[in-house]
């Protein structure tokens, strides 16, 4: 339903309240374009409620320029429409203060975002509405600001939109703002693609009522076909890969079967096969082999009629919805499969874990009454005080967003980045200031790794590490470190470890030296490291005096090509 159907069913419900105040307030107010403000609130409003957001969050975005932009007291907001509806209307106009001062501000305000998206979500939904708009008007703005705002908005808000899953959203974002970016690029694309696409798209159009026909015929009843046309942001990323080739893209243009059940999808899968020739190599099951983004379709890739190459897609509508609105689709669809297990293993985690809790905060109040759907304020609501608790959003100094569970530390953040980090950390700054590795991040952290090279992890990591990655990380180390070091208490001999830049001659060198100092040689092994530049010989020796062996390596360290001696008794 839209805004104005709300409105017009409910006048005196809290939408109209809000359409009417807004509409007062900014009276006087002009967009650049010359165009009445109030349109830009209620175009926000709009894009919201196709989000299908609750009335509250409508309401708000509505509101949402009151308090910046005009004389409203955020006081008047709260007598006026309550506590709830106050506190959107402030989180928005707070972000909206952010100012964005390039690259090196980005890690400060994705922090800023994640605060206020752990406070309440809605607040950052208002906000990716209001920006999707205002990047739809940009043209209207001078040059240096058009500018400003299209990187803010592929550096900040496409990126945030995708972590809450709305790919839609955020690829229009990335799109729009590409075109201002680099305009170049987008008028050399637009002008070499253009035929291309139309041709693409009668061609699709031309054969549509075959695939009507095909699949009616295999009693698929209730489905609908779209065209999905590849955004020009993600054209332009795979043209760089492809020689800038158009020819070689096969998926400008995709053909959408949308059915009911998954088991459908393989059906129409089957009937598509079976009508034309697919492509070897371009079958893609997203349904079985989730993407780490949780995107799930079958693509398939066939000969068409005329030996022309089409690209399918196939999904449930559950999972197109999934795609389009993300996060917020989510409350939808939780009843209708009963046997979710295993079907979202490859979700992004914290969409996991959000749906996970929402099913099981839903599952009480739905059970035995049908069909029940749970209301979408409550179900918001409750997301805001409970789910927030469970998860965090640390930030790296370059403005990613790492999810973490809530008590992780600073060694989870650096597993979960890399696992050669997780093994070198020494110590950690947040936001600035050091801190014990056993440190608890909080939302909007922005974390620092201090690393050293060739640093092992500690054993006492374990006791306060809280992802399962880092503890596997940690424990996996120390093994192979303990197994170099076994029998410690009974040495019989030394095992050095000898780091080499290979040349000739010096294995020779080593043995010589080995021999000079009056030890034998037990066993010789050279081995590369899977990736290393440099060899590590292990060479055992007999001998457990450790004062000349010490002397020994120092002699050993003195070769040309020695880069690094350890030991150890064994
Ligand atoms: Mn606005």
């Amino acid at each position: 339903m839209s805004l104005k159907e709300s409105i017009r069913q409910h006048p005196d419900g809290i939408l109209a309240k809000a359409y009417d105040f807004a509409e007062i307030a900014h009276r006087k107010q002009k967009r650049q374009n010359g165009e009445p403000y109030f349109n830009h609130v209620l175009a926000t409003a709009e894009i919201l409620s196709q989000w299908r957001m609750d009335n509250t969050t409508v309401a708000a975005g509505l509101l949402h320029d009151t308090v910046e932009d005009t004389a409203t007291p955020l006081e008047t907001i709260r007598k006026e429409f309550g506590a709830e509806i106050a506190f959107l209307v402030d989180g928005v106009t707070k972000l909206g203060r952010l100012k964005y001062r390039g690259v090196e501000s980005k890690a400060e305000n994705m922090r800023k975002m994640i605060l206020a998206l752990s406070q309440d979500l809605r607040v950052v939904f208002i906000k990716l509405a209001d920006r999707l708009h205002n990047m739809m008007t940009l043209d209207a703005l001078p040059l240096a600001k058009q500018k400003r705002i299209a990187l803010e908005t592929s550096e900040i808000y496409a990126p945030l939109a995708y972590r809450l899953g709305m790919y839609n959203v955020s690829g229009e974002l990335e799109d729009i703002a590409f075109s201002y970016l680099s305009p170049k690029e987008y008028e050399w694309l637009e002008r070499t693609t253009k035929e291309q696409y139309a041709e693409r798209l009668r061609y699709l159009e031309s054969i549509k009522p075959e695939v009507e026909t095909l699949l009616k015929k295999h009693d698929l009843a209730d489905f609908k076909i779209d065209f999905r046309a590849k955004r020009y942001s993600s054209l332009y990323r795979k043209l760089l890969r492809h020689d800038m080739d158009v020819g070689k893209i096969y998926d400008l243009v995709a053909m959408r079967i949308i059915v009911a059940t998954v088991a459908e999808c393989y059906a129409a899968l089957g009937v598509i096969h079976e009508a034309w020739p697919p492509v070897p190599g371009r079958i893609k099951d997203y349904i079985a082999l989730q993407k780490p983004n949780s995107y799930r379709s079958l693509h398939t890739s066939v000969i068409g009629p005329g030996e022309k190459i089409v690209e399918f897609q196939i999904r449930t509508r559950e999972m197109h919805d999934e795609s389009e609105y993300g996060v917020a689709a989510h409350w939808l669809y939780k009843e209708r499969d009963k046997n979710p297990a295993g079907k979202w293993a490859n979700e992004i985690a914290w969409v996991r874990q959000l749906r996970e809790w929402q099913e099981r905060t839903f599952s009480e109040n739905a059970e035995g009454e049908g069909n029940t759907k749970p209301d979408p304020e409550k179900f918001l609501e409750a997301m805001k005080v409970d789910f927030f608790r469970h998860r965090i959003f640390a930030i790296t100094p370059r403005g990613e967003v790492i999810d973490l569970p809530a008590g992780a530390t600073p060694i989870d953040f650096a597993y979960h980045i890399h696992s050669g980090l997780g093994d070198e950390a020494s110590g950690a700054r947040v936001n600035g200031t050091l801190v014990p590795l056993d440190h608890e991040l909080a939302s909007g952290d922005m974390v620092e790794i201090i690393h050293q090279r060739g640093k092992k992890p500690s054993e006492d990591w374990l006791a306060f590490v809280k992802t399962a990655a880092a503890r596997d990380h940690i424990r996996a180390t120390l093994r192979t470190k303990d197994a170099f070091t076994k029998n410690w208490h009974t040495p019989r001999h030394c095992v050095l470890r000898v780091v080499v830049e290979d040349r000739v001659g010096l294995i020779q060198d080593l043995s010589t030296t080995i021999a000079q100092n009056h030890m034998n040689i037990m066993s010789f092994h050279a081995n590369n490291p899977k990736g290393g530049r440099f060899p590590a010989n292990r060479i055992e020796i007999a001998s457990t005096d450790i004062p000349k062996i010490q002397k020994l390596i120092v002699k050993l360290k003195r070769i040309k090509g020695v880069r690094e001696v350890s030991y150890a008794l064994a």
